[in-house]
């Protein structure tokens, strides 16, 4: 038995490598500072584990892309199939490390424990959040009790699940929550506990493959609102999307005019999907829609960019809408 874990450490950018002229100032440089820096600003983080350290990417998160999630699964998969490696740390922007991590959730196939963590004050900010998020990060990634949970999201001492955390606010430090669902554990200074499991399945329960896959399908969000019209869904398809999911109103309703060209997609093999634009609840099938008869799917309680991910992996297959609607049960 090892004397300690090791726990490797992915770094992506976001504001915890984020850099400002004043400690004070609102306005930084997200993704400034390498892996390495962050490590050394924490060195407690060797009382926990042996470290190794990879910048896979240095970008503000609203910069991710398809490229980068796939990087980042193939890196996971290979360093967790080693015995050596007992936990990964992604370092993560705050504003799409709910995508991020659900997509992970989805394709990397371990029973390790991911943990993706950020912050929301630049390193150089008075009280910066990053080194106690990394620090309790790693000490979760290098817990045994974690194993098993898929790919969970540290921050502000709270660990969640990767299907329910969502970004909840712009500036404040606990801006990560698990609305309506309850958190995975807590982690109080390198001490986590948890509470439950996640219930979906996730990492090696999952079919998604994308070991050989250079890019994912084009899926489209498109907000629904008052006075909606149809143009920006006739958009989505013209501008070749292979799937469109709407942020829709209430129970992912839409606009006559909205639905009708939504339907016209749907007719011309676009797969479309009704989410909701409302932070919490269920879209249910034909409820004030006949999804049956317009040939849709609803999202159930998946968020619009979370539905995206979810699309985005069940069209690298072929299925049919019945399949397709069963995967958005399921995951
Ligand atoms: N734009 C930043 C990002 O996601 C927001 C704050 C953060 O990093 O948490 O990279």
């Amino acid at each position: 038995m090892k004397e300690r874990a090791l726990v490797a450490i992915l770094a992506t950018g976001g504001t915890i490598a984020g850099a400002s002229p004043s400690a004070t100032g609102a306005s930084y440089t997200s993704g400034s500072l390498s892996v390495d820096a962050l490590l050394d600003a924490v060195p407690e983080l060797g009382e926990l584990a042996e470290l190794s350290s990879e910048q896979i990417a240095a970008i503000g998160s609203q910069d991710i892309t398809d490229a980068i999630w796939l990087a980042l699964a193939a890196r996971v998969t290979e360093l967790t199939a080693r015995d050596e490696v007992d936990g990964i740390v992604i370092t993560s922007g705050t504003d799409t490390i709910e995508e991020t991590a659900f997509f992970l959730n989805l394709v990397v196939r371990t029973p390790k424990p991911i943990v993706l963590t950020g912050a929301m004050r630049p390193a150089s900010a008075l009280s910066a959040d990053g080194p106690l998020n990394l620090y309790n990060a790693v000490a979760v990634a290098a817990d045994p009790k974690a194993r098993g949970k898929g790919v969970l999201v540290v921050a502000n001492d709270k660990i969640h699940g990767a299907r329910s955390v969502v970004k909840a606010n712009t500036t404040v430090v606990d801006t990560l929550q698990s609305p309506g669902r309850g958190l995975i554990g807590t982690v109080h200074f390198g001490e986590p506990r948890y509470f439950r499991g996640p219930v979906r399945p996730h990492a090696e329960a999952t079919p998604f493959e994308v070991a050989a896959i250079e890019a994912l399908p084009r899926v489209e969000v498109v907000y629904a609102h008052a006075g909606m019209d149809g143009k920006m869904i006739e958009a989505a398809v013209a501008n070749g999307a292979r799937g469109i999911v709407i942020a829709g109103v209430g129970s992912g309703n839409l606009s006559s005019p909205a639905m009708e060209a939504l339907t016209a997609a749907a007719a011309a093999g676009v797969v479309c999907v009704r989410s909701t634009r409302l932070p919490t609840g269920f879209v249910a099938r034909n409820v004030e829609t006949d999804d049956d008869e317009r040939g849709l799917i609803a999202a159930c309680d998946l968020s619009p960019q979370k539905a995206r991910v979810l699309l985005q992996l069940c069209l690298l297959g072929e299925h049919s809408l019945a399949e397709l609607q069963e995967l958005f049960l399921r995951y």
